[in-house]
């Protein structure tokens, strides 16, 4: 390369990339960008509508939490994430607890989530509610034997549970709402009665005990509602039924998917209208449909097929004891064995 055109192509290099940047700079004041566990059919739907109300565009990273939580601490204030959507509050807990999020406060959302939903200190709010419940063969049991969690320890099952494996965080939540009401020595004996009554090591998906019901090889087992929904969409006649647990104590225990504003984001006023759209019931009523969940607002019902399966009382305990408890629940479980 000689000389001149070396300069020359230093020059226009130069101004390319100025008017690149200022280019995305200018971009940035009208989009968003969200880095998200959820599946792209889960979320594209949500920020189309948000785009289409507001102008204001939504870019998204799908992956894996752990990864993409590290990849928002590594990115420190350079992060482009301007939310974080994830499920399960444990794992939205434990975002907050690596200091992903600023604190947001907004009567919308306020307005719109119950308080048990949402972190206490406004770093992430639930969006979207599904019940871990339990299941049960409708050829085998009797509803009328079931009745809790708890119960499920009692002997009258052995050889007849199947449960999700301890490493999920939904078993975790679950484990942690246990010792949030109960405490660790009554928690202990409960899960050493469900490790007692196993019919099957406990699976890596909740679909796998639905099937292992379906095959005869269990009873019953805990599974998230919408797994359910989704299986009842597909085989409306299969021999499996919903039992909304606890309802003569604390209620069914729910969870969430959910979001939070990073705490170095960009546009964290454009970060929150999104969030607060989200919470809304136009959003809400998106939610519903996509995914056989609950919505988190109560000023909608359950979509057509869920609401089928009837009202149920849901656990008032608030979701961030499923991240505070969460250390607890796993050295608890490890210690009886449960896998
Ligand atoms: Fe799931």
């Amino acid at each position: 390369m000689n000389k001149k055109v070396s300069i020359f192509s230093i020059i226009v290099i130069s101004i390319l990339s100025t008017s690149f940047s200022a280019a995305v700079q200018a971009a940035s004041n009208d989009s968003l960008t969200v880095y998200s566990t959820r599946k792209e059919h889960l979320i594209k739907p949500l920020f189309d509508a948000f785009t289409a109300k507001t102008g204001i565009k939504v870019k998204y990273l799908t992956g894996k939490g752990g990864a993409l939580i590290e990849r928002i601490k590594l990115e420190g204030k350079k992060t482009k994430a301007d939310l974080f959507m994830t499920v399960d509050a444990g794992n939205l807990w434990y975002a907050a607890s690596q200091n992903l999020f600023q604190p947001v406060s907004s009567e919308i959302i306020e307005n719109n989530i119950p308080e048990h939903l949402r972190d206490p200190e406004g770093l992430w709010s639930g969006l979207s509610v599904r019940a871990r419940t339990i299941i049960y063969s409708t050829e085998r049991v009797n509803p009328s034997e079931l009745s809790s969690y708890q119960d499920l320890a009692n002997k009258k099952w052995k050889g007849k549970l199947c449960l999700r494996t301890s490493k999920k965080v939904y078993t975790k939540s679950l484990v942690s709402s246990l010792i949030h009401h109960d405490g660790m020595e009554k928690t202990t004996d409960v899960v050493r009665g469900w490790v007692d009554n196993l019919a099957a090591t406990p699976h890596a998906e909740d679909v796998h005990i639905m099937t292992s019901i379906l095959a005869g090889q269990c009873d019953v087992g805990i599974v998230n509602s919408y797994y359910f929904g989704r299986l009842q969409a597909e085989d409306p006649n299969a021999p499996l039924k919903l039992f909304w647990a606890n309802q003569n104590t604390t209620g069914t225990h729910v969870n969430v998917s959910g979001a939070g504003v990073t705490k170095h984001s960009k546009n964290p006023d454009d970060a929150i209208r999104l969030l607060e759209f989200l919470s809304s019931i136009e959003a809400q009523k998106i939610y519903v449909g996509l995914n056989k969940e609950y919505p988190a607002t109560q000023k909608i019902k359950a979509d057509n097929l869920i609401a089928l399966w009837g009202d149920f009382n849901q656990d008032k305990m608030n979701l961030s004891f499923a991240g505070k408890n969460q250390a607890d629940s796993v050295s608890l479980m490890q210690r009886e064995g449960y896998k």
